[in-house]
């Protein structure tokens, strides 16, 4: 029996892991959950999983909860609360893999720790390794630490890699990744109507069902390019060995080039319980839950070079990947603050780019060499970036 812990368990991509851990009650055991603030779903997965822990990082709402449980037949979960729980939990000893699934900066240390105690690592959280990318890297290679994308195109490039392949090495016989994307909903929408997009309208992704802040990015294709600079990191290729391509029918998730002339495409109806229950069965395979992919319903496939005019932020995330240091922290950290800004309609859709552009501007690149170094930059980032915001506002 393998115990998951898994980090943001109320999330998109957590209530996906739930439902794929419930298909292997032999196999796996949900021993760990964790969530900020969304109770109500958490005690239902209490009930059905039984954790041994739960970390509720908002303490107002670990009160409630922590009162919800005692008074319940669950009484014997432990509830945590506090952001320090989240790193106690993914690096129990008794946690073999730790699902890393909290939505930005928030999930770094957590999946760090997980990363230096050696863990199975399913990693989402893409953000945290955008941010430190090196350190992340020297943690998973001194500690042993196995390292198993969830992003549906790493995931994808990762199965299309060749036989005993880990994470961070370099495929010599890889040349090219081929990395897919569906372009959002605005991928054809006139340019000059963008500014009028509303967050209703950005978070209605045409064949993925995320969380708010990722569906935004995939609107604005930054996810794309954290994406871009996340495959980097993983697969230790240059920029310019990544080659954006976008598939608006999302069936084949990214594809391997080789210096032979083979493609390797991995394909696959989307659905991230695909490329999760692929990295808890890893080595082997089992049933996720999904059906099986139609062919003949797909019909056609479409490829496209992605507009860099249509979509600036793709641009912004080549330049701070090539800029390299800092500057992917700051990028993220930027993108982080316009995002919520967006969403809490305190800014235009147009403005996302504007803000990144104008808060990496005020940084000189520097060697993101420590992990102080690289909390500094995103905390910096984030208060320029809100100075920018009340600037645009005035
Ligand atoms: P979501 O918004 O649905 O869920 C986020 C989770 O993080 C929730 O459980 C929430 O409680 C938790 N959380 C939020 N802020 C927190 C904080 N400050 N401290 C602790 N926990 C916090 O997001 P999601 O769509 O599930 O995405 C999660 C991660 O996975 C993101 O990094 C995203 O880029 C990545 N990802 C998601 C998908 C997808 O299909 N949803 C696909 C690929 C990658
Ligand atoms: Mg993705």
């Amino acid at each position: 029996m393998k115990n998951i812990c898994i980090l943001g368990a109320t999330g998109s991509i957590g209530v996906s892991t739930l439902d794929v851990v419930a298909r292997h009650p032999d196999l796996y055991k949900a021993i760990a959950l964790t969530a900020n603030k969304n109770i109500d779903l958490l005690y239902e997965q209490c009930l059905i999983h039984h954790p041994e822990y739960v970390v509720v990082v908002d303490e107002n709402n670990a009160r409630t909860f922590s009162e919800k449980i005692k008074n319940s037949i669950i009484s014997d979960i432990q509830v945590l609360s506090g952001a320090e729980s989240l790193e106690f939990v993914a690096t129990l000893d008794s946690v073999h893999s730790v699902m890393a699934a909290i939505v930005g900066a928030a999930g770094l240390l957590p999946s760090l720790a997980a990363a230096k105690a050696g863990k199975i690592i399913l990693l989402a959280n893409k953000e945290a390794l955008v941010m430190s990318g090196d350190i992340f890297m020297q943690a998973v290679s001194e500690s042993g630490a196995q390292l198993l994308p969830i992003d549906s195109e790493h995931n994808a490039i990762f199965q299309c890699m060749p036989a005993g392949y880990k994470s961070g090495m370099n495929a010599k016989q890889a040349r090219r990744i081929l990395l897919t994307a569906s372009g959002g909903p605005f991928r054809e929408m006139p340019v000059g109507d963008m500014v009028n997009v509303t967050p209703d309208q950005a978070v209605a992704h045409p064949n993925w069902d995320m969380g708010r802040k990722i569906s935004v990015d995939s609107a604005t294709m930054m996810n794309k390019g954290l994406e871009m600079i996340e495959a980097c990191i993983l697969f230790a290729m240059t920029p310019d060995q990544i080659q954006v391509v976008i598939h608006p029918q999302s069936i084949i998730h990214s594809m391997v080039d080789y210096v032979d002339g083979t493609v390797l495409a991995q394909m696959g109806n989307p659905d991230m319980r695909v490329p999760i229950a692929y990295s808890m069965a890893w080595p082997e395979r089992f049933d996720s839950g999904v059906e099986p992919l139609n062919i003949f319903d797909v019909r056609r496939m479409d490829f496209e070079e992605p507009n860099l005019e249509r979509f600036p932020c793709l641009r912004l995330a080549y330049e701070a990947i090539n800029k390299g240091g800092i500057m992917p922290t700051v990028l993220n950290a930027a993108n982080e603050i316009a995002v919520d800004a967006f969403l809490n309609e305190k800014v235009r859709f147009t403005d996302i780019p504007v803000i990144i552009e104008r808060c990496m501007s005020k940084f000189e690149v520097k060697p993101a060499k420590t992990l102080a170094i690289v909390l500094e930059a995103d905390e910096h980032a984030r208060v320029i970036s809100k100075q920018i915001i009340a600037e645009l506002n005035q």
